[in-house]
């Protein structure tokens, strides 16, 4: 986008705040959105089975990055969206759906809440507007869908899961997916649906302060990076992954993190692990990050914890590589490392005991329980 065009932005943007209808992230989302159809909602509310009584566990992030530099009020948005996402998540394993319903379910959620760095809440390119990934896994299948530098889609994580089942390709980008997505009736949205008067802000800041040189191969620090992500194991003993983000903060238009780069930062395998990351996504391509430790449990019969742990608090730590994950295995073990500041998480079992953290030393763990219903 040329610099006319990010003011043109600018402009629409003032103009929506000064009609009083941008400023609250709690705005109505009907106004930009174009199509309303919701399959994924459909699948979502699947019929209950027999096997909801047996052990399963959904474990979700919603990003990794430097929390004391966010607002207290944002931390308890997102912190409730998160727990949100889980109770969406939890009723469906709770009634015997499957992982890959629950992880699509509980992203969603946090997509549209306009709390994350995902979907609604996606952060800006340098041009001035979201470009989003997103990817999906079946553990049990292999079967995969991706989407990235979206700007129109609602729900990437669920155009994603289309790719997977009704496509032969598993990643499609840009132009191409929006397409497709047209194609199959999903809600498509206009650049005022991801308007948020924080962000712009920061955004603004930052191109007046851009006579600062901005390394590609060191892409920011000290940023929250908000992305999210869910993997699950059903009661079945099927796992699935899932993550979408909005990408790193003023990234040069058209770049695309690890989040939907199936083996980087998305991956779901029943012989080993169902992985998901979060942080400096170049670091997560070049180190195969969510396959890797997947593959190390496989092959060398390490822990769950053992294996996330060498690859995040040793392989990433020594590149400088700043992130974190959640991993689950078919056991319903599970590790959330991170080597930064901290990392929004949460878990939820199958006797509906819900945990969310932040920091890991501060005991800011919230402690609850879902209702079922
Ligand atoms: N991993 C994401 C990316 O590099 C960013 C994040 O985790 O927030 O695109």
């Amino acid at each position: 986008m040329k610099i006319s065009q990010v003011f043109l932005l600018a402009g629409i943007a003032a103009a929506a705040v000064s009609a009083g209808v941008a400023s609250s992230p709690a705005r109505p989302a009907a106004a930009a959105t174009i199509v309303a159809a919701s399959p994924a909602r459909a699948r979502a509310t699947a019929a209950p089975s027999a096997q909801a009584a047996r052990h399963f566990t959904l474990v979700i992030h919603g990003g990794e990055g430097n929390f004391h530099a966010m607002p207290p009020d944002e931390v308890a948005a997102e912190r409730a969206t998160l727990k949100e996402a889980m109770e969406a998540g939890y009723r469906i394993l709770h009634r015997g759906g499957s992982s890959l319903d629950a992880v699509e379910a509980a992203i969603r959620i946090m997509e549209d809440s306009g709390h994350t760095n995902s979907g609604r809440g996606g952060v800006y390119t340098r041009d001035g507007i979201p470009e989003l990934d997103a990817a999906i896994m079946d553990g049990r299948t292999l079967a995969a869908g991706a989407v990235a530098s979206v700007k129109h889609v609602k729900n990437p994580i669920s155009l994603a899961r289309m790719v997977m089942e009704k496509t032969p390709h598993v990643m499609l980008v840009g132009d191409g997916a929006e397409r497709f997505a047209q194609s199959q009736g999903v809600p498509m949205v206009t650049p005022f649906y991801f308007f948020n008067e924080r962000r712009w802000k920061e955004y603004q800041t930052k191109v007046a302060g851009e006579s600062i040189k901005q390394s590609s191969a060191s892409p920011l620090a000290d940023e929250i990076h908000g992305t999210v992500g869910v993997v699950a194991v059903d009661a079945a003993g099927n796992l699935a992954a899932g993550t979408s983000t909005g990408g790193l903060f003023y990234k040069m238009p058209g770049r695309v993190g690890d989040s939907p780069i199936i083996g980087a930062g998305t991956y779901a395998n029943n012989q080993s692990c169902a992985v998901s990351g979060t942080g400096v996504g170049e670091f997560y391509i070049r180190n195969n990050v969510a396959a890797d430790i997947c593959a190390r449990v496989r092959y060398t019969h390490v822990s769950l914890a053992d294996a996330a742990n060498e690859v995040v608090m040793k392989e990433l730590v020594a590149q400088h590589g700043e992130g974190g994950i959640i991993a689950i295995d078919p056991q319903g073990n599970i590790a959330m490392p991170y080597n930064g500041d901290a990392m929004m998480r949460g878990v939820v079992r199958e006797d509906s005991k819900m945990t969310v953290t932040v920091w890991a030393r501060d005991g800011s763990s919230d402690v609850g329980s879902v209702s079922p219903n």
